[in-house]
C-alpha cells in the first residue's frame, strides 16, 4: 500500500470513463487511486475538498510560443507559464521559432532549457524545429528528448526559420520516420497563397482573400500524401479549413499515421465579427466563416480532430498594426483556452469529458507525455478545479500575458479557474500563483 499524503475530495470528478463523485488518492505527486467518495482519509493525509467544482485533469497546451530567449519582449517562460497555472493548464509543449536561437540544434536546445529551468511555473516540454539545413540535426534532437518536430511549408514570419519545400520535406519525413519521430506541419501552401490577392489593408475581409482555403486543403493533402509514401507520422497544426477534415478522416482511416489539431479561436471566433483593423484576430491560417466554424465542431464531435491547443503567439503592441497584412500574426490566449472553449461546448451540447479529452490527453497523447493527460492512478497528480457554471468577463488587465493583447477582451466566458495542481501541490490558489516549480520534461516514447 502506498502512502497517500492527500485526498481531492469532489462530486465531478472527470476521469477517463466519465464524469463522477470520487475521492483521488496522491502519493508523492502521482494518482495513487480514484477512490469512490465515501472512501475515508488515511491517517496522515490531508483532505482537499472542493465540493461541487469540477476537477479536471490538468490541461496540456502542445503548441505555445513562449519565444524566450530572445523576444522575450512578447513572451517568456516566466509569463506564459504563470498564465497557464491560471488557466488551468499544468504542461505546456513549446514552439521551436521565435526565440532565439530556434530549437533547431541540441546545443540550441540546451540553451532554452537553461532559460526555462528556473522560470518554469508549469511542466515545460519542447518541440525540435525542422530547417532545410539541420536533417542531420533531427537524431540528436530526438535524443535529447524533443517531442517531436515542427516544420513550415510557407515562410514562417521570422526569418531564422524557413520553411521546407516538398523534396526537403520528403527528407526530413524519411529521417524522422527513420526513428518513429514525429513531424508536426504549418500546413498552408506557398503556391497557393502567392496566388492570392494580397494587399494592404485595414478590412478583415481582405486578409482573409489572402489566405484561401485551398492553400491549407492542399499543403494537407501534399502531406498526407508523403506520409502515406514514407510510413511517417504527421500532425497538421492549427486546422482552420473545414475542407480538410474529409481527407484527414479518410487517411486516417487508410492507416496513414495523421492526426490533427485545431484551436480556440477557430471554434469560437468567426470572421464575420471581426473589426476591421483589429489585428489582435490575426493568424495564419485566418479564422474563417461561422459555417466553417459548425464544420469544425462537427469534426471534433467525430473524433476527427485529436486535439484543442491554443497556438498562443504573441507579440508586443508595436507590432499589431491595423493593416493586417504587415500586422504580427498570432493571437494571445494561452489563459483563456480553456474558458473559450468550455463556452461554446457547453453551448453545442458537449460535456466536459469532451474537453478533457481535447484538451489534456489529445495533446498529452500527441507529444508522448505518458504521465500527463488523464485522471487515473499511475498518471501525475495535476488537476484544474473549475466552476464550469461561473462566468466572467475577460478583462486583459487580469492576464498574466507578458502582453495583455488578445482577442477576447470584453467577451463573457464560462468555467472559472478555481485552483490548479501540479504533481500534487496547489500552484494556483483562486489566482494566487505560486513560486515556479515546473519540471523541464522530455519525451517518454
Ligand atoms: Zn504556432
Amino acid at each position: 500500500m502506498v502512502d497517500v499524503n492527500l485526498v481531492l475530495r469532489s462530486t465531478r470528478v472527470v476521469t477517463p470513463e466519465g464524469t463522477r463523485p470520487a475521492a483521488v488518492a496522491v502519493s508523492g505527486g502521482t494518482i495513487a487511486g480514484v477512490w469512490p467518495y465515501e472512501a475515508g482519509v488515511p491517517a496522515g493525509a490531508r483532505l482537499e475538498d472542493v465540493g461541487d467544482d469540477v476537477v479536471l485533469p490538468g490541461l496540456v497546451d502542445s503548441h505555445v510560443h513562449v519565444n524566450d530567449p530572445g523576444r522575450t519582449e512578447w513572451e517568456g517562460f516566466w509569463t506564459a507559464t504563470r498564465a497557464a497555472a491560471a488557466g488551468g493548464i499544468t504542461t505546456i509543449v513549446d514552439m521551436p521559432l521565435n526565440s532565439l536561437p530556434p530549437t533547431t540544434t541540441v546545443e540550441n536546445l540546451r540553451v532554452k532549457q537553461d532559460v526555462a529551468r528556473s522560470k518554469a511555473h508549469v511542466d515545460v516540454g519542447f518541440w525540435g524545429g525542422a530547417l532545410p539545413d539541420n536533417v542531420k540535426d533531427l537524431r540528436p534532437l530526438h535524443d535529447a528528448g524533443v517531442h517531436g518536430f515542427k516544420c513550415f511549408l510557407s515562410p514562417s514570419g521570422v526569418d531564422e526559420f524557413p520553411e521546407l519545400d516538398q523534396e526537403q520535406l520528403a527528407s526530413s519525413l524519411a529521417e524522422i520516420a527513420g526513428f518513429d519521430g514525429l513531424m508536426i506541419v504549418h500546413a498552408e501552401d506557398p503556391h497557393h497563397l502567392a496566388a492570392a490577392p494580397q494587399k494592404s489593408s485595414t478590412a478583415y475581409a481582405d486578409f482573409l482573400a489572402s489566405r484561401p482555403r485551398d492553400a491549407e486543403n492542399t499543403a494537407i493533402q501534399n502531406l498526407i500524401d508523403q506520409a502515406r509514401r514514407l510510413g511517417a507520422r504527421v500532425h497538421v497544426l492549427h486546422l482552420s479549413s473545414s475542407d480538410a477534415l474529409e481527407p484527414i478522416a479518410a487517411a486516417k482511416a487508410e492507416g496513414v499515421k495523421i492526426t490533427v489539431e485545431s484551436c480556440p479561436h477557430f471554434l469560437t471566433l468567426t470572421a464575420e465579427e471581426i473589426p476591421d483593423g483589429a489585428t489582435e484576430f490575426k493568424c495564419c491560417p485566418p479564422i474563417r466563416e461561422a459555417a466553417n466554424q459548425d464544420a469544425l465542431w462537427q469534426g471534433l464531435a467525430d473524433g476527427v480532430i485529436d486535439c484543442v491547443v491554443s497556438d498562443h503567439s504573441p507579440s508586443t503592441a508595436d507590432l499589431k498594426t491595423p493593416d493586417f497584412s504587415s500586422a504580427w500574426g498570432g493571437i494571445s490566449s494561452l489563459q483563456l483556452g480553456l474558458p473559450a472553449i468550455w463556452t461554446e461546448a457547453r453551448r453545442r451540447g458537449h460535456g466536459l469529458e469532451d474537453v478533457a479529452r481535447w484538451m489534456s490527453a489529445g495533446p498529452a497523447r500527441l507529444a508522448g507525455l505518458d504521465r500527463k493527460g488523464g485522471i487515473e492512478a499511475g498518471k501525475d497528480a495535476d488537476f484544474a478545479v473549475i466552476d464550469p457554471e461561473a462566468t466572467f468577463t475577460v478583462d486583459p488587465a487580469g492576464l498574466q500575458h507578458r502582453n495583455r493583447i488578445t482577442a477576447y477582451a470584453g467577451k463573457t466566458l464560462h468555467g472559472v479557474v478555481k485552483a490548479t495542481w501540479l504533481r500534487g501541490e496547489k500552484i494556483n490558489d483562486g489566482g494566487t500563483l505560486t513560486d515556479p516549480s515546473g519540471l523541464l520534461l522530455e519525451r517518454n516514447n
